[in-house]
């Protein structure tokens, strides 16, 4: 048996330690600190260190509920190894309740691995890389949607890495959509590094939706399992889980007049070629325009606000293959998709 280490930052958490802190990463107009609120839960046992992160966009607020529970939830004394929780990445934006960092609207998940001189998102970035990303070993980042728009459950992940793989697929979420992830993004970044992340997508921005938050601590729980930081086994095996390959045919399609949208899809995020996915009309109701799907896909993303411009997205779909269509329809018919859990 090896001895458990402690998780060091610029500070050190012994085995058998929970702290919660909070960590400077900034300063404002004022002087005073920016901080991100950071629990560290060392195990009594040895295992690998695996990090979380929420609200990287700052009004993305799922993950913030998930990351609360998480570090409420797990004890040094079941633990084999350490799990960090940075409950809020991007405080400036979570306190604005916007995306970016105010002011000059720089992406924080297009700053990774930052800069210790460079502008406010780089130095931000570079703190929360070098103090606790990459002393994990793992990495969960958890998003929603962008505002006005949802998204279908998901999880993005580098699948071409076994171990991010193996990481995706005990989360256990039934889309994984491969590929490699945004210079700059954290999911990249650390892969690249050589420390397996995946990125996960739940629902709306500004909201708690607590079916996917649930949802998401099953997967927490799983990979905890499958990493052996938790007796037993990985709980959370879905129905059915497919891996969308970069390759396959996705789009945005967008509106090419302005009006009133009328979303038309069914309950589930399953359409079939031609299927109507939206109408939009003018304030008359005149003019109707249908928007009809390209081709037989999932439903990852569909906007939320109701009016359109032309250019305005309105519903991101991605091509699925006859296997997987087949395994999708199976579960609606067994009514995995009634209550709207994906949305
Ligand atoms: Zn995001």
């Amino acid at each position: 048996m090896t001895a458990p280490e402690p998780f060091r930052y610029d500070a050190e958490v012994q085995p058998g330690e929970i702290r919660h802190l909070r960590y400077e990463v900034g300063e404002t107009y004022l002087g005073d600190p920016v901080e991100i609120p950071v629990t560290v839960i060392v195990g009594e046992h040895a295992g690998p260190t695996v990090g979380m992160t929420a609200a990287i966009h700052g009004d993305e607020l799922n993950g913030v509920k998930v990351l609360q529970e998480v570090a409420d939830t797990y004890r040094p004394a079941e633990l084999h190894g350490t799990v960090v929780c940075l409950h809020v990445c991007n405080v400036p934006g979570y306190l604005a309740q916007q995306r970016y960092l105010p002011i000059y609207d720089q992406d924080l998940n297009r700053s990774f691995p930052g800069k210790e001189r460079s502008n406010t998102a780089e130095r931000m970035a570079n703190v929360i890389y070098r103090r606790f990303v990459s002393n994990c070993d793992l990495l969960l980042d958890f998003h929603t949607s962008t505002r006005n728009r949802t998204t279908m459950y998901h999880v993005r992940a580098n699948t071409a890495d076994p171990e991010v793989r193996r990481l995706a697929r005990a989360f256990g979420a039934n889309v994984i959509l491969a590929g490699a992830g945004d210079t700059g993004s954290l999911r990249r970044t650390a892969t690249d590094a050589g420390i397996p992340a995946i990125t996960v997508e739940m629902g709306r921005a500004h909201r708690f939706q607590p079916a996917l938050i649930d949802r998401a601590l099953e997967g927490v729980r799983s990979v905890l399992a499958e990493f052996e930081l938790l007796p037993g086994e990985p709980v959370t095996w879905p129905g059915w889980s497919r891996v969308i390959d970069e390759a396959r045919e996705k789009t945005w399609l967008r509106a090419d007049r302005g009006g009133l949208v009328e979303m038309q899809y069914g309950q589930h995020p399953l359409v079939h070629a031609d299927d109507t996915i939206c109408t939009i009309t003018d304030h008359f109701k005149r003019g109707e325009r249908r928007v009809a799907a390209p081709f037989t896909g999932l439903i990852v993303g569909v906007l939320q606000n109701p009016v359109a411009a032309p250019g305005h997205p309105l519903c991101h779909l991605v091509s699925v293959d006859d296997d997987t269509r087949r395994e999708i329809e199976r579960e609606i018919e067994a009514g995995e998709f009634t209550e709207r859990p994906w949305a």
